[in-house]
């Protein structure tokens, strides 16, 4: 498992790089924004811990400018102070999770090898079916009526777990732990922030909705034929 750490601060760097070794990582580092977008653009990477404030480009740039590539490797992103950022903006240029400082290593490697899970289940491959709605988790793909829907990474996971669960209701802290990771500060209205996302680019534009509210539940996907 090889891990791009991005991160200006030294004695950060050699404590991950140190951490991460010996829990069997190969660990790469990259001390300025600029430097760590160029060696995860050229190398191939199982995950991405990347710091925010960063000399040069910053993580946000960075993070966008990889999925811009359609480089779908897992982002961990760092971040110094609380409320700094907007969390789902972070989100919503393609990170995967998201970790405030200071961190226990605990933490951040088990939000690593969850990260790396979910890498790996999808690189196996599959299709998901819900009526004509059809998500390949291969190859990162959502078509509905034949026709290719462009979703975030957040939201492809999102719709993920509900086709996953389809016919079942998940309530949004069940959502919230599968998609967002169980450490995420829990704020449910993340949750019906991104539903929303999804229906708009999932059900708005077609005649049949697929995801349905549970009132006093949550949230399933199904096929109202079905
Ligand atoms: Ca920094």
């Amino acid at each position: 498992m090889r891990i791009l750490v991005v991160e200006d601060e030294l004695n950060i760097v050699e404590y991950l790089k140190m951490s991460l070794e010996a829990e069997g990582f190969h660990v790469d580092t990259a001390t300025d924004g600029n430097t760590g977008l160029e060696m995860a653009l050229t190398n191939s990477y199982d995950a991405i811990t990347l710091d925010i404030m960063l000399p040069g480009m910053n993580g946000y740039n960075v993070c966008k400018h990889l999925r811009e590539a359609q480089i779908s490797t897992p982002i961990l992103m760092l971040t110094a102070k609380d409320g700094e950022y907007d969390e789902a903006d972070a989100f919503d240029i393609g990170a995967d999770d998201f970790l405030r400082k200071p961190f226990s290593l605990v933490v951040l490697v088990a939000r690593l090898r969850s990260l790396l899970r979910r890498g790996s289940s999808s690189g196996q491959g599959s299709v998901l079916q819900v009526a004509d709605l059809v998500l390949n988790t291969s190859t990162k793909t959502v078509m509905r009526s034949g026709q290719e829907l462009s979703l975030t990474p957040r939201e492809f996971s999102l719709l993920e777990y509900l086709m996953h669960n389809e016919g079942k209701p998940l309530s949004k802290t069940q959502l919230l732990e599968h998609v967002w990771g169980l450490d995420f500060a829990a704020d449910e209205n993340i949750v019906e922030v991104y539903i929303g996302y999804v229906r708009k680019k999932v059900d708005s534009p077609f005649d049949q909705p697929l995801i349905h509210t549970v009132r006093g539940m949550g949230y399933k996907i199904q096929d109202a034929k079905g």
